[in-house]
């Protein structure tokens, strides 16, 4: 059974007597483990649909189905995200920008701690635990949040843009990164691009969003070099 699936999902934005239909008819599975790009123009709704997914915003029509028999999903404890800026507090050290969401969740400082550390060195940063954001380079401070999004051990990663901000050698680094760390990781992971390249060499599957019906596309077999 998929840990997620959507049939016909449509979201419209409405102001006033003006509705705009941001997604419509989206229909898709993800199963557990797959690491999903969604890709397509700018506007097409891609950050809606992640919106959704985040369980910030209510479809108005289809069915949003997240976790399964063998697993439970609550939003919020188990999604974690990461947005093209790194959105680290400034006044907090990286080890502690990174225990934040598992202490906000009640887990006990010691194990947050030990959990965060761990990850810091997942995400190639032992070593930075006591720097602040700002000794960081931008694609340091983005490895930084992508532990913070795994801290509390969410079962689905959203990812909006993750790289964008980031410059093409640094990007590219981070697609590697980013292999790695899923392979390690084994979470679901539903990222937002808007580079053909990226979703490919990085999805397991990809979704292209247009402004119409979208259906996963039946996929982009990579194998990939994974257990
Ligand atoms: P993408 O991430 O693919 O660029 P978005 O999901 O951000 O697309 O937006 C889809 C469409 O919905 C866009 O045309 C955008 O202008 C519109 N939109 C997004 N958020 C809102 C909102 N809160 N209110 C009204 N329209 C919105
Ligand atoms: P929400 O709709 O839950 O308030 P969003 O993140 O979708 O949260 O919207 C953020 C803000 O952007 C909202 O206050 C929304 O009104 C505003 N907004 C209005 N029109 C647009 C648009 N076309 N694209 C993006 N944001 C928009």
């Amino acid at each position: 059974e998929p840990l997620i699936r959507l049939n016909g999902v449509r979201k419209v934005y409405r102001s006033g007597a003006r509705e705009f239909v941001a997604v419509s008819d989206v229909t898709m599975d993800v199963h557990e483990g797959d690491m999903v790009s969604l890709v397509g123009p700018s506007g097409c709704g891609k950050s809606t649909l992640l919106k959704i997914l985040a369980g910030l915003h209510d479809a108005d029509d289809g069915l949003v189905q997240i976790g399964n028999a063998s697993s439970a999903f609550t939003p919020g404890r188990d999604v974690g995200m990461v947005f093209q800026q790194a959105l680290l507090l400034k006044w907090r050290t990286i080890l502690q920008n990174v225990m934040l969401p598992a202490q906000i969740l009640g887990l006990p400082r010691r194990e947050a701690e030990a959990r965060a550390r761990e990850l810091l060195a997942m995400v190639g940063l032992s070593g930075f635990e006591t720097k602040y954001p700002y000794e960081l380079s931008g694609g340091m401070q983005q490895r930084a949040a992508i532990a913070r999004a795994l801290v509390h051990d969410p079962k689905l990663i959203l990812m909006d843009e993750p790289f964008g901000a980031l410059d093409a050698l640094t990007r590219e680094k981070m697609n590697l990164e980013m292999l790695r760390i899923w392979g390690e990781s084994r979470k679901t992971i539903i990222f937002v691009t808007h580079s053909i390249q990226e979703a490919v060499f990085l999805g397991s599957q990809c979704a292209v969003l247009t402004s119409g019906p979208a259906r996963m596309a039946d996929h982009f077999a990579i194998d990939l070099p994974y257990p």
